[in-house]
């Protein structure tokens, strides 16, 4: 099969395709059904998991697809196509991959990047009692996330991005705007003021599925940033670090420290990698975000700022004339839907995964 025919044309398709190839391969899925929103065709939302390989491994592969809700297309792809492409038989001895589908199914569903409380879940894991600063969010709040997308106001809240951009750099920017903020509930990058039911369902997949490992390998797949195409292991581990040196032994020149300035990613808050990391003491883990390019960061950018409005702010929110533009804009900004593009990003995929693979035997 060619690989773009792995990739879904909605998170619907995306589930049952990914549960057929599972069933073919003679592996159990496990449903996880959201307690409080449905799709966007009305239809409960999941997050599924397939484990493959013994109960009591040593070692893991976790693959995890959607934490940004429409970056879902490319990891949901991924894991179809891996699955369909007999991943169940290659498990290494004493190993064990736990595929993980949709982890924020309402973001895959109505093509957001965010879950049912505008929130990101890669950066919803904080203490709420005492959540992280973003002072340069603070002041750039009502340009990052404008309440109106008129020429005219966005070209006055352009503006005044660019001034910032003058005075403190590209990347003070970009670090300001997805660092991840706590304040703003209407603006972009949210992190939000609970633990979200994807974080709390996270915790529950690695108490059921990884609890006895000893050493994890874990890839989250990420779209949105760098050249069209290109594919990036994004770490927070510090050069020098064991972890580091892991991933490089594993990934190469592919690997980048986001904490170090290395990476398309600005520094983070609150993200999955950190919590793993917490849970699992004394565990050997290696965790990476595969992220791959789609559209120039500009292009994205105002897409989120589009969704923004449309949900938070626009008169009729997703009833509004706009809607479907929007939404379709922002599923573009994140899911190039071209054969080109899902055959440079299934090449990225494969090559990490079977580099992990390759490490764990
Ligand atoms: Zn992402």
């Amino acid at each position: 099969m060619n690989p773009e025919n792995h990739f879904p044309a909605d998170y619907r398709q995306g589930r049952h395709e990914f549960i057929a190839a599972c069933e073919k391969a003679d592996i159990d899925v496990i449903a996880r059904v959201h307690p409080q929103v449905q799709g966007r065709d009305g239809k409960p939302l999941f997050l599924d998991t397939a484990v493959i390989g013994p109960r009591a491994a040593k070692k893991a592969l976790l693959l995890v697809s959607a934490t940004h809700g429409v970056e879902g297309y490319f990891g949901s792809g991924v894991q179809t196509g891996l699955m369909r492409e007999g991943l169940a038989a290659r498990v290494p001895k004493d190993t064990k991959i736990v595929l993980l589908h949709a982890l924020n199914p309402y973001g895959f569903s109505w093509d957001r990047r965010v879950n049912e409380d505008n929130a990101d879940i890669n950066r919803n894991c904080i203490d709420f009692a005492n959540p992280p600063p973003n002072a340069p969010y603070d002041d750039l709040h009502a340009e990052i996330s404008p309440r109106d997308i008129s020429d005219e106001s966005m070209h006055r809240a352009n503006g005044r991005l660019v001034e910032f951009l003058k005075a403190h750099g590209a990347f003070a920017l970009q670090e300001a705007i997805s660092k991840g903020q706590y304040k703003y509930p209407d603006g972009v990058y949210y992190g939000g003021a609970r633990e979200a039911w994807s974080l709390k369902m996270l915790k529950d997949v690695f108490t059921e599925s990884l609890k006895h490992v000893k050493q994890l390998i874990a890839i989250d797949f990420h779209t949105g940033l760098g050249m069209f195409g290109a594919g990036e292991m994004i770490t927070e581990d510090l050069p020098g670090s064991a972890p580091y040196k892991r991933a490089k032994a594993m990934w190469g020149d592919r690997v980048a420290s986001s904490e170090a300035g290395e990476s398309v990613s600005a520094p983070l808050s609150g993200t999955i990698d950190k919590a793993v990391a917490t849970w699992l003491k004394g565990v050997e883990l290696t965790f990476a975000a595969l992220e791959v390019g789609t559209r120039d960061t500009r292009t994205v950018f105002n897409a989120l700022r589009k969704d923004n409005w449309l949900h938070c702010f626009a008169p009729g929110r997703e009833k509004n004339p706009k809607a479907t533009e929007i939404r379709l804009e922002l599923r573009d900004a994140f899911y190039p839907d071209t054969a080109e593009w899902k055959r440079m990003v299934w090449g990225h995929a494969n090559e990490v995964v079977n580099s992990a693979l390759a490490a764990l035997a």
